[in-house]
């Protein structure tokens, strides 16, 4: 089977080896390729290292709702350069409303400016959304982006078919194992088979007790496969023809 990841942080691991031990048993797994997600001014250089070094890793640049306060003066244009310079998508960039909430209006704020420039560059945008789903579907509607996932979708069943009209993609996470999580196995059930994704967050991992690197995807299609009665081969297929599709227009 063939894997795609469309959510990590590869930037993470703690050495330069750990990683690289994480990437073989990935690329021994079957990942062919994966969304490195940066999050900060901070991080986006190791982000393009990681791409430039590693085939499959595609990068990503954007600042999280949670490091608002890393965006100095000036961060917008820095982010707009490691966009143009590798093909790469923007993210991770959202709305969180239960950290950092401090200042609703700012988040918003930076986000909008994030989508703009996706839009502009013609680039997809990797996207962060907890607590926040009113505003998230009031800023979609304005700001009528390209394509764009929610990365470990936590929402509402019932908002996927309008968020899915606006070009949305739904990444399910590690959290689906959690048999406590019944809305989450709701909304898995209810995600359109075209925008269908699946991702590992590695190295971390929001599922109780397990972690497992980007090879773990295989272990969150086989979760999936088991709730929605599938194949895992047909949902790993699927997951991975989604994924060539949502990064058909990065550049480059
Ligand atoms: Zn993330």
């Amino acid at each position: 089977m063939k894997y795609f990841d469309a959510h990590d942080h590869l930037q993470n691991y703690r050495s330069k080896t750990g990683t690289a031990v994480e990437l073989k048993l990935a690329a021994e797994t079957g990942v062919e390729y994966m969304l490195c997600n940066g999050t900060s001014p901070g991080d986006w250089a190791a982000v393009l290292a990681l791409a430039a070094e590693h085939k499959g890793v595609i990068p990503c640049f954007g600042l999280h709702p949670w490091f608002i306060k890393e965006g100095a003066p000036g961060w917008l244009e820095v982010l707009e350069g490691f966009l143009a310079r590798v093909p790469s998508c923007v993210g991770e960039i959202g709305l969180d409303g239960s950290q950092n909430a401090t200042d609703p209006a700012r988040q918003k704020a930076i986000f909008t400016a994030q989508l703009r420039l996706a839009k502009k560059l013609g680039r997809p945008a990797c996207v962060h959304c907890v607590k926040a789903w009113g505003g998230m579907m009031e800023t979609i509607k304005e700001e009528k982006p390209g394509p764009f996932m929610f990365h470990s979708y936590g929402g509402p069943a019932e908002m996927m078919a309008e968020f899915s009209s606006l070009g949305a993609y739904f990444s399910f996470s590690g959290a689906i194992m959690d048999k406590k999580r019944e809305k989450l196995r709701r909304a898995l059930m209810a995600a359109p088979a075209d925008r269908l994704l699946f991702e590992t967050e590695a190295p971390d991992a929001d599922a109780p007790g397990w972690r497992g690197g980007p090879a773990g995807i295989a272990a969150v299609i086989k979760a999936a496969a088991g709730i929605m009665g599938k194949p895992a081969e047909e949902l790993a297929a699927l997951s991975l023809a989604n994924g060539k599709k949502f990064t058909e227009h990065i550049g480059g």
